[in-house]
C-alpha cells in the first residue's frame, strides 16, 4: 500500500518513508492511497481476540512491507504485559446503562498517547532500516501536554533517534510538567514555550518546511521527523482500539454483533477521533461520532456549520490537553471527504493560513454531517460532570473525559441517541488531580501531590504507579524560549553552534 500527501496526490511513496519523513515536504499529511474494508465476517473473528492479536490483524492490511514476524515483534515490545497496568491496554468499563467508557491510559504515562507511542518507535526504527537512511532522526514534537512525555519515554534511548519536545509554560498540569522535565534518557530534551499550544505547533512546523535549516541539519548528520499525530505511524496504532472496543462490547454482551453504536470522543488536534473514523469506514459497526471540545469550540463551529474560524479567543481550560484552536488532523478529515481533493485541500489550508478561516464546499458538509455531530462543554459544567459520575456511578474520570461525557449526555438528549455509547477516556484522572479533587470535595489546592494523596482519601482509587513515582523524581530541564526562538533551543540540544 502507497501513501500521499493531502496537498498532492502525484508523488507516492511507502508506508516507511512516510513514517521516517512524518510531514510531507507541501506541508500536507500523509495518507494511505485506499483503505482496506474488512468484511463482517473478519470482524467477528476479532472478537475472540486479546488486544494483541487484533492490533496485528489491523496493522499487517496497512503495512504489507513489513512481514507478519516483524509486525507481531512489534506490537509485543509495543503492548507486552507489564508496560500496561493489570487493567490491560484498552479495557472497556460499563459505567451505566447504554454507556460504556474505552479507558485508554494504563500504559506509562497515564493518558493515551502511549498506545500510540508505545508503537511508534518499533515502526520508526524499522522504518529507517528499510528505507536505508543512516542519519539520526530528531523528533521534534510540540505537545499540549501529553504527547510530549509520551514520546519521551517511548524514545528514550532508542538508538539513532533523539527527542526534543515543546510545551506551551503555562498551558500543561504540574504533573504534565514534571513528567517531562524530569524525564531520563541520553536522547532527550524539553524546552518551554511562552506561547499556547498553537504558537508551538505552528513552530514546529515552520521547522518542517525550513529548507536551509534542513541543509544545515543534514550536514550535521540529522533528519526531522515527528511523533505527533501528524505522523501517519502514531495514528495507525489508534484504529486498532476501535475495533477492539467494539469486540469487547460483543464479548461483554452489551451490543449483539453487528449492531450499531455510537462514539464520544475528547478532541484536541483530531487524531483521536480521526482514527475512529477510519475504523468506521473500514466497515466497524459505529453510526456517528461526537467530537467532543471545552471552551475551545472551534471544531463544534465547524461541525454544526462548516465553517472554520480560529479567529477566537484562546481559553486555557481545566483540561489542558484540548486547549488547540487548529486542529491539524482535520486536513486528513476533509481529504477524504472530498474524495482526495488535493487541490481543494491546498486551497483551504492556505486559506486558512493567511486568513485564519475557512468554509467547506455544500458536498463535504454533507458528508460531514452524516458521520459527526459535535457538542462544548464549559469548564463549570465539565467539574460538575465529574461530581454527578462519582456520585451517581461511583465512576472517576479526569477533566477530559468529563469533557466528552457531559458532550454524549447533550447529544443523547438533543437527537435522542438510542445507540449503546462508547466515550473514550483519555486520561488517568490523578494526572489531573488539583481539578478533579475540587470537583468532589470543592477543595483547592496548590500543591499537585498533596492534591492527590487527598483525592485517593477520598475516592480509594488506586494512584497510578508512575504517578505515584514521580514525587521522587527532580527536574533536569528548564530551557524556555519566545515563541519565534524555537530554532534557537533546537540548536543548543543539538550543540549545531
Ligand atoms: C491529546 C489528548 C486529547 C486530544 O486528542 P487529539 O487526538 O489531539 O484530538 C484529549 N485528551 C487527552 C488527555 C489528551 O492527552
Amino acid at each position: 500500500m502507497k501513501y500521499f500527501s493531502t496537498r498532492n496526490t502525484k508523488y507516492k511513496i511507502s508506508a516507511s518513508k512516510a513514517i521516517v519523513k512524518g510531514l510531507a515536504d507541501d506541508g500536507g499529511l500523509y495518507v494511505p492511497e485506499n483503505f482496506p474494508e474488512i468484511s463482517a465476517e473478519n470482524i467477528s473473528r476479532l472478537v475472540a481476540m486479546d488486544y494483541r492479536e487484533r492490533a496485528k490483524y489491523i496493522l499487517s492490511l496497512f503495512l504489507d512491507e513489513f512481514s507478519a514476524e516483524e509486525i507481531a515483534e512489534y506490537i509485543e515490545g509495543a503492548y507486552y504485559d507489564g508496560s500496561f497496568d493489570q487493567s490491560g491496554a484498552a479495557p472497556v468499563v460499563n459505567v451505566k446503562d447504554g454507556l460504556s467508557v474505552l479507558e485508554l491510559w494504563h500504559g506509562p504515562t497515564c493518558a493515551f498517547k502511549d498506545m500510540a507511542l508505545k508503537m511508534l518507535p518499533h515502526l520508526l526504527t524499522a522504518s529507517l532500516d528499510k528505507t536505508g537512511e543512516e542519519k539520526t532522526a530528531v523528533i521534534l514534537t510540540a505537545t499540549s501536554g501529553d504527547t510530549g512525555k509520551a514520546a519521551l519515554e517511548g524514545f528514550k534511548n532508542v538508538p539513532r533517534t533523539k527527542v526534543y519536545v515543546y510545551y506551551p509554560d503555562n498551558g500543561v498540569s504540574d504533573i504534565q510538567k514534571l513528567q517531562m522535565t524530569s524525564q531520563e534518557g541520553e536522547n532527550v530534551g524539553v524546552c518551554a514555550v511562552e506561547g499556547n499550544f498553537d504558537d508551538a505547533q505552528t513552530g514546529v512546523k515552520e521547522i518542517f518546511t525550513d529548507r536551509q535549516y534542513a541543509d544545515k541539519l543534514e550536514k550535521a548528520g540529522y533528519f526531522l521527523s515527528s511523533a505527533n499525530s501528524m505522523n501517519w505511524g502514531r495514528l495507525l496504532p489508534q484504529i486498532c482500539y476501535y475495533f477492539s472496543a467494539y469486540c469487547d462490547l460483543v464479548k461483554e454482551g452489551k451490543i449483539k454483533f453487528g449492531e450499531y453504536i455510537s462514539v464520544t470522543v475528547p478532541t484536541g488536534n483530531f487524531g483521536n477521533i480521526l482514527a475512529g473514523y477510519y475504523s468506521k469506514k473500514m466497515g466497524l459497526f459505529i453510526n456517528k461520532f461526537v467530537c467532543a471540545s471545552n471552551s475551545n469550540d472551534v471544531l463544534t463551529e465547524f461541525i454544526k456549520t462548516g465553517k472554520y474560524n480560529k479567529n477566537r479567543r484562546f481559553y486555557t481550560t481545566v483540561s489542558p490537553s484540548m486547549d488547540i484552536l487548529i486542529s491539524s488532523n482535520l486536513e486528513r478529515l476533509l481529504f477524504d471527504l472530498s474524495d482526495n481533493d488535493d487541490a481543494k485541500i491546498k486551497e483551504w489550508m492556505e486559506v486558512l493560513k493567511n486568513s485564519g478561516e475557512y468554509s467547506v464546499d455544500d458536498t463535504v458538509f454533507k458528508k460531514l454531517s452524516e458521520s459527526f455531530y459535535s457538542a462544548s462543554c464549559d469548564d463549570t459544567k465539565t467539574l460538575d460532570t465529574i461530581g454527578q459520575y462519582f456520585k451517581h456511578h461511583n465512576y472517576l474520570v479526569d477533566t477530559h473525559t468529563a469533557v466528552a461525557l457531559s458532550c454524549a449526555e447533550e447529544h443523547i438528549t438533543n437527537n435522542d441517541d438510542r445507540l449503546h455509547m462508547l466515550v473514550v477516556s483519555t486520561a488517568s484522572p490523578y494526572k489531573f488531580a488539583q481539578d478533579v479533587l475540587k470537583a468532589l470535595s470543592g477543595e483547592t489546592e496548590k500543591d499537585a501531590f498533596s492534591a492527590i494523596e487527598k483525592l485517593y482519601s477520598f475516592t480509594g482509587v488506586a494512584i497510578p504507579r508512575p504517578i505515584a513515582e514521580l514525587k521522587e523524581k527532580k527536574p533536569r530541564f528548564d530551557e524556555k524560549v519566545w515563541k519565534t526562538q524555537l530554532k534557537v533551543a533546537l540548536d543548543k540540544f543539538l550543540k549545531l553552534n
